[in-house]
């Protein structure tokens, strides 16, 4: 029997016991009880699902200080950090059980037969959607309530009506677990099928694509490496019924720096960015990996001040000790990628060694030329690391967002004003862009109705829909269009049972 093994996230000590990896038996019966309960659970109305969400949400918040305190021991990140990314997750569940109530699931497009010959004459339609079946759900490491077990994810499929099977991450293993038999308590409370939300832990090679591969999944929704989503991307497209893959990949998230755009405030924000690069030790997805500014100007004026800003960052970045990073694989994986950067020829500005858990921040500097020219400087490097780019005119920075070719957010300081420089700009960075800022750092990303969390390969594999906000709800729903459906059925909402 394959066992897994928590650790404290800032001693590397064993906590608690081995636990077993769930077998292959175990991953195909959650499989196949999921799908026994996506019959009912697909055709349970608004309310319903409302309540459940509900149920949840309460059952996070009234265990939230042991949920904190582990969640804490397993990943190190902080009890303000894990408050707040509970507050959220707690947050999310809500939001969607009042997506489901207000019946956003059920919307429909009702299109009246059209008497005469086509194409304008036509039958009656009617537009609606359906759920799509059991979702793969994969955690990720760094967002252990947020983006796991109860996370967007699983709460936007359960507002959809379908069902869910977790892949725990291996990072967070207690408190996924704990979080699970929390959800399994209010499904009993609630009358509802143990198998609605279910569970298995193990490596991603094994646990992870033996649930893709399982024929009762109908779709993936994964947040973690673009190496990692890419693998089980191939997995689900490569089943005799492929299925959609919704994966929200790594991003190296552009800070564009136009000039003039500094004035009197380098200092301050050069200390507001080494906060954002350095957030959570630098385990965001939106972590600002790279700064582009653009020298010149007259007297190279632009030069002059883009180089006191790199000082200005580099001092406040020297100042910043992160806390550990969320595993000892992953504090490795950091060491190769500055190195990998380094032998590719970015010149290191702010390189201290150190042996810990806890890395120093690095900062390294190439010309436009440079990063467009190598694919290493373009992979994220996970962990509070930055690159600055320096661009010579506006043309190079349209370059270095091309070369960057998908990343989850583009930021431009200093656009406010209408040119063609700047309208070529924007239009460059919504190309590469699921979300475009104006102001800001982009660590941080809203739950609201309008967020787009997802922006072109490599930072997800369907750049047409979001993780985060009201519209990932779309992700699990499919359409169906009913042609002249009898009476009954109009009667019913298009919904037969
Ligand atoms: P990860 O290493 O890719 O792990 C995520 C999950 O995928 C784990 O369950 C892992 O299993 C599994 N996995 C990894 N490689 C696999 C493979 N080849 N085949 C099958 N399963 C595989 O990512 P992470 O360490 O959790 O998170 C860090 C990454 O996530 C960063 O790149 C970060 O930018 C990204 N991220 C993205 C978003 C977003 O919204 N776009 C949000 C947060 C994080 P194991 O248990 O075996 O490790």
């Amino acid at each position: 029997m394959r066992t897994l093994q928590s650790f404290n996230a800032r001693t590397g000590e064993a906590i608690g016991e081995p636990l077993p990896a769930s077998t292959p038996e175990q991953i195909d019966a959650a499989a196949e009880a999921a799908a026994q309960t996506f019959a009912d659970w697909s055709s349970s109305d608004g309310m319903r699902r409302g309540a459940l969400l509900r149920g949840l949400a309460a059952a996070l918040d009234s265990d939230r200080v042991a949920l904190v305190t582990l969640a804490d021991q397993e990943t190190g990140l902080g009890l303000v950090r894990l408050n707040g990314e509970l507050d959220r997750t707690t947050f999310q569940l809500r939001r969607f059980a009042d997506i489901a109530e207000r019946g956003v699931p059920f919307a429909h497009v009702n299109d009246p037969a059209m008497s005469g010959p086509p194409p304008a004459g036509h039958p009656a339609m009617v537009r609606q959607q359906v759920p799509l079946g059991p979702v793969a759900m994969f955690s990720a490491s760094n967002f252990p309530f947020a983006f796991s077990v109860l996370g967007g994810d699983t709460a936007s499929a359960l507002a959809a009506g379908c069902s869910v099977v977790v892949k725990a991450h291996t990072g967070h293993l207690l408190l996924s677990a704990r979080v699970f038999a929390r959800v399994q308590q209010v499904l009993k409370e609630q009358g509802l099928p143990a198998g609605l939300v279910g569970m298995v832990q193990g490596s991603g090679h094994e646990v992870g694509v033996r649930l893709v591969r399982h024929p009762a999944i109908a779709a993936g929704a994964f947040t973690g490496s673009t190496r990692g989503g890419a693998a089980l991307q191939a997995e689900a497209s490569a089943r005799p019924r492929p299925i959609p893959f919704y994966g929200e990949l790594g991003s190296i998230n552009p800070v564009v720096v136009l000039p003039g755009a500094l004035g009197t405030r380098g200092a301050e924000l050069a200390a507001t960015l080494a906060g954002s690069i350095t957030l959570g030790c630098g385990q965001f997805c939106t972590s600002p990996g790279v700064i582009v500014l653009v020298d010149g100007g007259p007297h190279d004026t632009d030069t002059a001040a883009n180089d006191a800003f790199v000082d200005h960052l580099r001092t406040a970045l020297a100042a910043q000790q992160p806390h550990p990073m969320l595993t000892e694989a992953m504090r490795q994986a950091f060491d190769r990628g500055v190195a990998h950067q380094q032998q590719a020829g970015a010149v290191a500005l702010l390189a201290e060694p150190s042996g810990g858990r806890a890395p120093r921040p690095f900062l390294a500097q190439v010309s436009a030329e440079g990063f467009v020219a190598s694919a290493v400087l373009r992979e994220e490097v996970f962990g509070p690391s930055s690159l600055i780019v320096r661009a010579g005119s506006m043309a190079q920075v349209r370059q270095v967002l091309d070369a960057v070719g998908g990343s989850l957010t583009v930021t431009l300081w200093g656009a406010e004003a209408e040119s063609d420089d700047t309208r070529a700009l924007v239009r460059a960075a919504m190309a590469v862009a699921g979300r475009v800022l104006f102001a800001g750092v982009p660590t941080g990303v809203a739950v609201t109705a309008a967020q787009q969390h997802g922006g072109p390969w490599p930072s997800s594999t369907q750049p047409m829909s979001t993780s985060v906000g009201d519209a990932a709800l779309s992700r699990f729903l499919r359409p169906v269009a009913l042609q002249d459906a009898p009476a009954w059925l109009n009667a019913r909402a298009g919904r037969p049972c």
